[in-house]
């Protein structure tokens, strides 16, 4: 049954909550509680399954990758999105500017900041952060994101690093805008509240190849769909993607904040949140939780059981 599989799933996770750490480069997330764990199921036939934190609002981070790329691809399309930005897993951390330095002037791809920043910095001629919060309430189905100012501001405050590569990516003529806003827009997109439920419905949707599957209403096209899974499960997870595909094996995306997102193709979608991170930047309750849960429900993509 699906409620046990997920209750057993989020006892399980919770046993590892205290081998992580919660996110403080930013100082404002070093706020969480790092025993916090909440999950959320939305399945295809209409089902909510949810334990633990469910109802606690952080921020999205490194997931908004998956918004922004989503309004990137919908709007200036595929072949204009990877002139830019390449499709590759980097094996360095979501933050690091070595190969965009010395291997490659297009950045691995859209899931670590450089790419981010890029296909931002594509967006931003066509696009105000207006636009980019209404997608994201839209495509997560949830009215009560929000900037989180608070966040934003401790982000911008501390967000030298992201500079950096804003200004090598400009370097390059990779991006062509004003770097300081480019960035900036990044900073506010990490910076939407979001909680386990919204993240869930977001899968949900990717799961169901694009379409709402409450209003049946098309959001986003068959390609820009099956382009963000298949980036989600070779890039989705830093630099633990590999082993994670392997031992669990979902398409998922994480954000230090402590999110997790994930779509079982056809099937559910998953809102993870919990704060207390592995040494990659991945929620570490996270991780466990969906490869019992995977295990148990045999929701492996290649699992033939
Ligand atoms: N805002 C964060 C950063 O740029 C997002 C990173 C993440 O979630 N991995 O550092």
């Amino acid at each position: 049954m699906l409620e046990d599989a997920v209750k057993s799933a989020w006892q399980y996770g919770r046993r590892f909550l205290l081998n992580g750490k919660v996110a403080d480069y930013i100082p404002e997330l070093s706020k969480a509680s790092p025993v916090y764990l909440g999950v959320c199921v939305h399945t295809m036939d209409g089902k909510t399954v949810e334990y633990g934190d469910v109802d606690q609002r952080f921020t999205i981070q490194s997931i908004s990758k998956v918004i922004t790329l989503a309004m990137a691809l919908e709007l200036l399309g595929f072949d204009k999105v990877f002139s830019h930005v390449m499709m590759e897993p980097s094996g360095d951390s979501f933050n690091s500017i070595l190969k965009l330095d010395t291997a490659s002037n297009r950045p691995y791809n859209p899931m670590i900041n450089a790419g981010a920043i890029d296909v931002i910095g594509l967006l931003a001629p066509e696009v105000s952060f207006e636009t980019l919060l209404a997608f994201a309430r839209t495509i997560c189905m949830d009215d009560g994101i929000e900037l989180d100012m608070d966040v934003y501001r401790s982000e911008a405050f501390t967000g030298d690093r992201n500079r950096a590569i804003g200004y090598l990516l400009k370097s390059k003529g990779v991006l062509s805008g004003d770097v300081l806003s480019t960035v900036d827009l990044y900073f506010r997109m990490c910076s939407l509240s979001v909680t386990a439920r919204s993240l869930a419905r977001l899968g949900q949707i990717l799961a169901n190849g694009g379409v709402n599957p409450v209003t049946g209403e098309r959001l986003l096209s068959a390609q820009t769909v099956r382009t963000i899974k298949t980036l989600m499960l070779t890039c989705g997870m830093y630099d633990r993607s590999g082993e994670l595909a392997v031992r669990v094996g979902i398409p998922s995306k994480s954000g230090v904040g402590g999110g997790i997102m994930s779509c079982v193709e056809k099937c559910m979608g998953i809102g993870i949140y919990g704060p207390s991170l592995d040494e990659k930047g991945n929620s570490i309750g996270g991780v466990y939780l969906l490869e019992h849960l995977s295990k148990e429900m045999h929701l492996h993509i290649f699992d033939s059981e």
